[in-house]
């Protein structure tokens, strides 16, 4: 400030040094994050592959991203998840609560399988090899009868320490589900006290988001670094590998739509896929160029409303879904998590380690919030479940930042697809219930 003020008063030079000094952070920081993240890959690729060792003492700039995102995990998947389950009234988890959330459910863990399908059949992998010596094969993944027993915590305190996971998932959701009793309680007081929570949860999520958006700002410096680190120690070899991670995903996110959401509206629904892709492309459309499902909401509605949905089952199915059901993150953890074992372990996942990620990447996806980027976050809990922990300098490190730099494209499809499935699953209660205006249907 001080400075400023120095160099103000010295003359036109200095006034115009100033500016173009302030030109130069306003393009970074007006400029379309997208890209500054893909640039910083694609520079961090280059100076890797040019400065080759000379380049490892930025490493500590890639640890610092690592470390900023692991320190919002926690609170960030605590607030968003009580705060999504605490918004459904007990009221609605009637029968079209129950039937909606089943079909979620399923489509989601059917999602993880097309991923882990698509990843094993491309088998994506870079040959991390140099540095994965010290983390190695060490990962050990826990018994399924164990994983399963974990999810329900016994201390609170001790699994947010801990970071486990998917026992926070679990008592949030538990805790969330309570306070939205509290909220429609008869007694003032009580209801207060939801009301207070809610609010409360909300607020801190909010922060999250806000903290998010601040810590995404690092993110074209972080993978500049993660990403020259892991060339300059690895080569040109780990280029093809990006390639295979989008097409095993671009693949399973058609395979998804094609045998999930066909079959779910043709075979279990009876209902024409032409007609139904007639709407459906719209919110499909927008959610691609958004990378939002909760920006794309609107427009998912509209379509909802063209397919002769009736108001009080998609306004409640809808914005539901845009927070918790997402099949193309789901598909994403799923190839990414093969690629980064492959990457790290050489190997694939056994038959019980892909049981846990089924699992953790379905709960994941639930909690991944509706907006740009978000299922990168949640695909951290994913590699932590089954012993693929993001630790600064680890090789699991490097293989997520080249992941990130890719993100942008990846996030597009599988948003599209997150916010089909919401319309899928809606359109098919919908007609089970045989509430849903056939007449829309004969055009
Ligand atoms: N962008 C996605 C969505 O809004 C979430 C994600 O990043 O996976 O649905």
């Amino acid at each position: 400030m001080a400075k400023q003020h120095r160099r103000s008063n010295h003359g036109p030079n200095q006034t115009s040094n100033h500016e173009v000094s302030k030109k130069w952070y306003s393009w970074y920081f007006e400029s379309n994050l997208l890209y500054r993240i893909l640039i910083g890959l694609v520079l961090g690729l280059i100076a890797g592959l040019v400065f080759k060792e000379k380049i490892l003492w930025i490493a500590p700039f890639g640890d610092l991203f690592v470390r900023l995102l692991k320190m919002i995990m926690m609170p960030i998947i605590l607030s968003t998840l009580i705060v999504g389950a605490s918004s459904v009234s007990p009221a609605n988890l009637g029968k079209v609560g129950i039937r909606v959330i089943v079909l979620y459910l399923f489509t989601s863990a059917m999602a993880v399988f097309i991923g882990l399908a698509t990843g094993t059949l491309f088998r994506p992998s870079a040959e991390l090899a140099s540095i994965t010596e010290a983390v190695g094969r060490q990962a050990e993944a826990p018994s399924i009868t164990q994983t399963l027993l974990n999810i329900v915590p016994t201390s609170v305190a001790q699994v947010v320490v801990n970071e486990s996971i998917l026992a926070v998932i679990f008592f949030a959701l538990v805790f969330g589900m309570g306070i939205s009793y509290l909220r429609v309680s008869k007694d003032e007081r009580i209801k207060k006290g939801g009301d207070l929570l809610y609010t409360f949860f909300d607020g801190i999520a909010e922060v999250m988001m806000l903290v998010i958006k601040g810590i995404m700002q690092y993110a074209p410096i972080g993978v500049f670094a993660l990403v020259s680190v892991v060339f300059a120690s690895n080569g040109p070899k780990v280029m093809g590998s990006l390639g295979l991670v989008t097409a095993a995903c671009f693949v399973g996110y058609a395979l998804h739509i094609i045998l999930v959401y066909g079959g779910l509206v043709k075979v279990y629904g009876g209902l024409g896929l032409k007609r139904y892709f007639q709407d459906a492309k719209n919110p499909f459309i927008t959610a691609f160029v958004t990378r939002s499902s909760n920006g794309t909401l609107p427009v998912t509605m509209q379509a909802a409303q063209n397919l002769g949905v009736p108001k009080d089952i998609y306004s409640f199915s809808l914005p539901l879904g845009a927070t918790v059901n997402m099949d193309g993150t789901a598909i994403y953890q799923g190839v990414c998590a093969v690629f980064i074992a492959l990457s790290v372990w050489g190997r694939a996942f056994s038959i019980p380690e892909m049981g846990i990620i089924v699992v953790t990447a379905t709960l994941a996806s639930i909690g991944t919030a509706g907006v740009p980027g978000a299922g990168a976050i949640m695909l951290l809990l994913v590699l932590d479940s089954v012993g693929l922990p993001v630790v600064a300098g680890s090789p699991v490190a490097g293989a997520y930042a080249m992941i990130l730099g890719i993100d942008a494209l990846l996030d597009m499809g599988r948003t599209a697809l997150n916010v089909t499935g919401d319309l899928s699953c809606t359109t098919v209660v919908a007609k089970k219930m045989q509430q849903l205006d056939m007449a829309k249907w004969k055009t």
